[in-house]
């Protein structure tokens, strides 16, 4: 099957990793460090903190805001679960509101309209790399007093308005699962410029640990003294994972280009298919796409999918909404709640879209659309 999405791992990564294996830091060393230092510069200069995942950075992005029980989240549906499901675990509510229903990105009216007394968090999605409109979003949390954070699982390397994707929001949030743009098998990052912020998120992934003795409260306890200030996980990234991600960084430039490439492949291709949606990119951004979105009209979503799996090409959907998944259902969300969500993920379907991805591969996975649709 070719898949929708894959690692590209080669040995240059292999050897990265394997010197750390070799050397005395599997974890809390110094190739932690490096990744970090080397992700801020991607992140346009945002201090950035590693964690065991994009879903751990949501938990620990939400947590260093200060997102406790009683408030609320304003975020997007078309997203994968775990946007919310953070927000929920500490206590906090998801409100969904409306995509735009070109990019499937976060409506800044429709999170505006959204907002109550309550709203602590903006969380928008850059979907499928595609930034989402932080100068309309800024202008909503400013309003409500909420935190602007930005789940940009598929958007490291991205640009909107010239900005890095990690500069934008206050705070920014990456995955390197292996579909991501990079990987590190699992992986996370917070980017965060507040100082406050920033030490919230470092210690929220160290258990809460504070070493500092002039944080501590009773310093003289001894060399080996540490202290649990706030309730904290452990989310640390090993060093041997964090070597992986640097050596991937080296090459998100080459990545961004060929998915670039890829893309204007598929636009050029699939241009004037009967029944077939392209992906928008608005003029004032500049995606590393992670994703190619395509949208499949008439109702025939689902037979596409079918056909397209059948014949070995591993098309994908993202995103069910997220309130329908159940447990949305038993906290009471209700079906029609986001229209444009709803009628994005009736249609959406992911082409191949990977590094590696071959001319030849593209063109099986072009010519089958075509048939199909044609
Ligand atoms: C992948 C992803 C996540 C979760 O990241 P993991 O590393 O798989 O935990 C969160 N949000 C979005 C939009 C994602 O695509």
């Amino acid at each position: 099957m070719l898949p929708y999405g894959r690692h590209s791992v080669v040995e240059d990564d292999i050897e990265a990793v394997t010197a750390v294996l070799r050397g005395d830091w599997l974890t809390t060393g110094p190739a932690v460090q490096s990744f970090e230092s080397e992700l801020a510069r991607w992140a346009g200069g945002s201090p950035c903190v590693s964690v065991s995942s994009g879903t751990a950075a949501l938990h620990v992005a939400y947590a260093a805001a200060g997102i406790g029980r009683g408030d609320e989240v304003v975020t997007s549906p078309i997203t994968f679960v775990s946007t919310a499901a953070t927000a929920h675990l500490l206590g906090a509510r998801a409100v969904f509101a409306d995509v735009e229903p070109d990019t499937a990105n976060l409506d800044p009216a429709a999170a505006a309209d959204a907002v109550t007394a309550r709203t602590r968090a903006v969380t928008a999605v850059d979907y499928a790399g595609h930034p989402a409109e932080y100068d309309d979003l800024r202008k909503v949390t400013d309003a409500a007093d909420a935190v602007l954070i930005d789940d940009a699982a598929h958007a490291i390397g991205s640009l909107y308005r010239g900005r890095p994707v990690g500069s934008i929001a206050d705070l920014t949030t990456f995955s390197f699962f292996p579909t991501k743009s990079v990987t590190t098998a699992e992986g996370g990052a917070v980017a965060v410029a507040d100082r406050a912020r920033l030490r919230a998120a470092s210690a929220f992934r160290n258990h809460g640990l504070v070493r500092d003795p002039d944080e501590q409260r009773t310093p003289d306890e001894g060399g080996w003294h540490q202290e649990v200030h706030t309730f904290g996980l452990n989310y640390r990234l090993p060093d041997v994972l964090c070597a992986l991600g640097v050596s991937q960084l080296s090459r998100l430039g080459a990545f961004k280009a060929r998915r670039a490439a890829l893309a204007a492949r598929y636009d050029a291709l699939l241009a004037g298919v009967p029944g077939l949606v392209l992906p928008v990119r608005r003029p004032h951004v500049d995606p590393v796409w992670h994703l190619y979105p395509v949208r499949i009209q008439d109702g025939r979503r689902r037979e596409v999918y079918d056909r397209m799996r059948a014949a070995g090409i591993g098309v994908q959907v993202n995103y069910i909404p997220a309130y329908w998944h159940p447990v949305f259902t038993d906290l009471g969300y209700r079906r029609g709640m986001c229209p444009n969500a709803e009628t994005y993920y009736s249609e959406q379907l992911s082409l191949p879209l990977f590094p590696a991805l071959t001319e030849p591969d593209q063109d099986r996975v072009i010519d089958l659309l075509r048939g199909i649709l044609g």
